[in-house]
């Protein structure tokens, strides 16, 4: 299958061909011929399918038919959960509709209104927004949804899980009744049934892979190991396996502070991204993680979501995570389509309900290799060899460097702190 047959115009197979895809991933084999029919859509996909440019595409090519926004007007609204997720779509519809005249803008807190009032000043035909800012917007009266033809709900169950849910009942009471809505989660839980039943119009569902699916693509490694030798490992096995793009989970800000000082002074070049930092300091610490001047990129779960970096070789949980269903959506930022990743958990004997919890999601067990050297004090229970071996997964030997495509992503998670301010 290749783009040409899903009814995408010329401009928009040029950019696609730019951005170097070659075949469509499933998502986008499924979605962008019944968003171009102009069909309500509910689809369960996380990220790493495809699924931006399984909305983005087709929305575009719809709108570059229509007439121009006017002053102050937006013909496509994209609700994001978080500013880096934000940022990153809004990069992926100015790529994709590069050869078109579309215009097109992000708008996240953090970051001054004004600029954003001014870029509203003449219409848009796409807005990408978080909640809070897209309400401050409304509220300042620089905003019109008057003209507005199409709503993209992106990754619902996190907005959801962020306590965005009146926001977003509170816009959709804004909105045109007559629209197109697209709605993208990861899960398909009781909640989201809900918030689609209300807001899509007998939409067609679309399901790409099983709930809580994990890639083939993904090498998973469990090494149970003592709480304080964590970082000791990590360094270990950074040198020991050449690794140089790898991101770091940890539950907590103060905990991924304090691991970046560890491998700094490890001589590991490290920086840490969660919701205490500057938006700017966010956007640096991932752009350098991309352009491979860092090694190391540190996470907490609401800074993670949406990361992506292309061909991101290697995950580390330095911590497991509370939500089980965090580790699919931490792992699913490696092995993204068409490469392999390695996924490595660092488990200590107090995180076993944990583990327990993500074998149950999953439906598996885990085999625990132990690292010759870092064997843990306290028996843990569960099944484990002596094997450290990563098999055939070599990571790369050099970071990639990443063209001018999406990048800015992030996600929040249950397990840590919750940012409302966006
Ligand atoms: P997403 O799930 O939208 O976050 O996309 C995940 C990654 O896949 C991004 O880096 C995209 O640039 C990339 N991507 C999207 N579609 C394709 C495709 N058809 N072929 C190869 N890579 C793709």
């Amino acid at each position: 299958m290749s783009f040409g047959f899903l009814g995408l115009c010329d401009e928009l197979l040029e950019a696609v061909a730019e951005q170097g895809y070659i075949t469509p991933s499933p998502i986008q084999i499924e979605a962008i011929p019944v968003v171009l029919s102009q069909r309500d859509v509910m689809a369960v996909a996380h990220t790493g399918t495809g699924k931006t440019a399984g909305f983005t595409l087709p929305m575009v090519q719809l709108l570059s038919g229509g007439p121009s926004p006017q002053a102050q007007c937006v013909r496509a609204l994209v609700i994001a959960p978080t500013r880096e997720l934000a940022a990153q779509v809004a990069d992926s519809v100015q790529n994709y509709s590069r050869h078109m005249n579309i215009r097109s803008a992000a708008v996240f807190g953090g970051v001054r209104i004004e600029p954003q009032i001014s870029q509203l000043q003449d219409g848009l035909d796409v807005l990408v927004a978080t909640p809070g800012r897209l309400i401050d917007l409304y509220k300042q009266q620089a905003i019109n949804f008057d003209q507005l033809e199409i709503l993209v709900l992106d990754e619902a169950d996190r907005m959801l899980d962020l306590g965005f849910i009146d926001d977003i009942r509170r816009i959709q009471i804004l909105l045109p009744i007559k629209r197109q809505t697209l709605m993208f989660s990861a899960t398909f839980s009781k909640e989201i049934k809900s918030l689609a039943k209300g807001m899509l119009n007998n939409p067609v569902l679309i399901e790409v892979a099983a709930e809580n699916s994990i890639v083939d693509t993904i090498k998973q490694k469990i090494h149970p190991v003592d709480k304080e030798r964590k970082s000791e490992v990590l360094i270990h096995l950074i040198k020991k396996n050449n690794w140089h793009q790898v991101l770091v989970f940890s539950r907590t800000k103060h905990g991924a502070d304090n691991l970046v000082s560890q491998l700094k002074n490890a001589g590991i070049s490290a920086e840490s991204i969660h919701a205490n930092r500057t938006q700017h300091a966010r956007t640096h610490a991932l752009d350098d993680f991309k352009n491979g001047n860092i090694v190391v990129l540190v996470a907490t779960d609401i800074a993670s979501r949406g990361i992506d970096v292309n061909q991101l070789p290697c995950v580390v949980n330095f911590d497991l995570p509370y939500i089980p269903e965090d580790y699919v959506h931490r792992i699913g930022r490696t092995g993204r389509i068409g490469t392999v990743g390695l996924a490595v958990s660092l488990f200590s004997e107090d995180e076993s309900k944990q583990l327990q919890s993500i074998e149950r999601i999953i439906g598996r067990k885990f085999q625990c290799d132990i690292i010759p050297g870092f064997a843990p004090s306290e028996r843990v229970s569960v099944d484990s060899s002596d094997d450290e071996e990563y098999g055939n997964f070599e990571p790369d030997p050099k970071p990639r460097r990443r063209g001018q495509s999406q990048g800015r992503g992030s996600r929040g998670g249950k397990s840590s702190n919750r940012n409302r301010n966006n």
